[in-house]
């Protein structure tokens, strides 16, 4: 019986300095020095106003080039990501950034241009532009698109101003949004910011939407309903025609929330299956380095009747070439300062270049692979509640290992001692102790294997030394901390460094 939880490579911990770099500094280390100012000189006071101007010198660290390469270089390898490690954070869909997407988007032709250069010197970049519509359009089943939202969930914002927006036009002032209890809580609160209210909707007992008590719900003052799909279960929502039929003879939207959307992009086309309006993570399905808040870009896919409101400027080709079109009457407006997130767009059209029509299918065909490859094997160590074939991602359950006392976030925080970032846990709030699992397509079986043999090995833990589980993460710089705390009253440290004037 072993007293300490044990580490899981018997290996010393790498020596790690965790001073901050304030507690590095020395007074006058310098990274290099600008020459001597040899022009005449005013001071700062002479060009801005007193409120702009600091009483005191700015409390800055001085240290060597070197010191600072090593501080952030350190820094850096104490992330985790997709590029270290398996990351299987379910919903966000840390897919492999192929680096190939990155010599593309530092090519100077776009690297070195501006979002207010006329646009016949930007012909390039405009086409690309079209190009990724034209391809984001071709897989939905959805003509209308638009490039401009920065995330996921400003694509929600934006396809229900839209939608708004049409209804206005029409004179009808419909304000409920039917949203399963299962979504995403960016879903609930894009209506709120909308100005819509929201609306629940029960999940069944077979983890899909209660097609009965949708239907109930459906009055005259639904203007849509955001479905996930597939959904945050990781289940493919077998009856969406059915639930987009009862909506459009209301003459309401039928709003899907496209971050799942690996799970079956180049297979079924949402615009197939009744959707009217959704949204796509760009730097989930697409591809781009995504978890520390971007950049990213989630443009929305629309019907034709919907087009009309999209925001501008758009981009259009006419016989002349491309240009940035801002003249449309019914247009919600700008959703932000300029068309798009560039650089991701140039990333993403790297990627469906190389994939082609082909590879696009392959994407959901391996993501389905892996996840149910995991599901069935991990499922041999933890309950999985909707135990069948799922899409790109499914949900375990701490519920065996609770009866010990061991709680999902124990084993999330073990995985971590084990080399892995944690799955996404919590989440979907209707199960309980969840622990969703998202492997993508390009995990190899071995780096599944290896992943699967860590969660036993977890599980055999709570077995036999529940207890000491309790105590994970042991081989990190900093231990368990007590999350609440750690928001609210954020330790960072900032009162060791003082000012001394030199
Ligand atoms: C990631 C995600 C969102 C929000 O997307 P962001 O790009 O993070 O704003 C919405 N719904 C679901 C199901 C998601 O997984």
């Amino acid at each position: 019986m072993t007293t300490t939880l044990e580490k899981p490579v018997d290996r010393p911990l790498p020596y790690f300095d965790d001073r901050l770099i304030y507690e590095k500094s020395r007074i006058g280390a310098r990274a290099w020095r600008v020459p001597k100012n040899d022009v005449k000189s005013q001071p700062a006071a002479s060009y801005l106003s007193g409120v702009a101007l600091r009483k005191t010198p700015p409390v800055l660290p001085e240290v060597s080039e070197l010191e600072v390469i090593r501080h952030y270089t350190n820094l850096s390898r104490l992330n985790y990501a997709i590029s270290t490690t398996f990351y299987p954070l379910g919903s966000c869909t840390m897919k492999y950034n192929p680096v190939m997407n990155e010599v593309a988007v530092m090519l100077p032709g776009f690297r070195e241009i501006h979002p207010l250069q006329d646009d016949n010197s930007v012909q390039g970049a405009l086409a690309l532009a079209k190009r990724v519509m034209d391809y984001l359009a071709e897989v939905t089943g959805l003509p209308g698109v638009t490039l401009h939202p920065c995330s996921g969930a400003q694509g929600e914002l934006t396809a229900l101003l839209v939608c708004k927006a049409y209804f206005e036009d029409r004179g009808e002032n419909r304000h409920l949004v039917l949203i399963p209890d299962s979504a995403h809580g960016t879903n609930p609160a894009s209506c709120a910011i909308a100005g819509l209210k929201p609306v629940p909707v029960k999940t069944g007992p077979d983890g899909l939407v209660d097609v009965d008590d949708f239907k109930s719900k459906i009055t005259p003052d639904v203007a849509c309903a955001m479905i996930t799909n597939p959904n945050t279960l990781g289940l493919f929502e077998s009856r969406i025609h059915e639930v987009a039929e009862a909506l459009h003879k209301n003459g309401s939207f039928l709003y899907m929330d496209g971050a799942n959307f690996n799970a079956i992009v180049g297979v079924a086309r949402p615009g197939d299956f009744g959707v009217d309006m959704m949204h796509i993570n760009l730097h989930k399905t697409f591809t781009q380095p995504h978890g520390g808040g971007g950049p990213g870009a989630g443009p929305i896919c629309v019907c034709a009747a919907l087009e009309p409101y999209l925001p501008v400027p758009r981009v259009v080709e006419d016989k002349d070439g491309y240009r940035l079109e801002e003249d449309a009457p019914k247009s919600i407006g700008r959703m932000r300062g300029y068309g798009m997130n560039f650089g991701v767009m140039v990333r993403s059209y790297a990627y469906m270049r190389r994939l082609g029509a082909e590879g696009t299918r392959r994407i959901a065909e391996f993501a389905v692979l892996n996840a149910n490859y995991l599901r069935v094997k991990v499922g041999k160590h933890y309950a999985v509640p909707y135990d069948r074939i799922c899409m790109h991602e499914f949900v375990a359950s701490s519920k065996k290992q609770r009866e010990k006392g061991v709680h999902t976030i124990d084993i999330a925080k073990r995985l971590i001692d084990y080399g892995y970032h944690p799955p996404t846990v919590y989440f979907p709030l209707v199960v309980n102790e969840a622990i969703m699992i998202e492997p993508t397509e390009t995990e190899s079986k071995d780096t599944l294997d290896r992943f699967v043999d860590a969660m036993a090995k977890i599980a055999q833990e709570a077995e036999t030394n529940p207890e000491l589980l309790l105590e994970a993460p042991v081989t990190t710089p900093v231990r368990r901390l007590d999350e609440v705390k750690a928001v609210k009253e954020p330790d960072l440290k900032f009162n060791c460094c003082v000012w001394e004037p030199t």
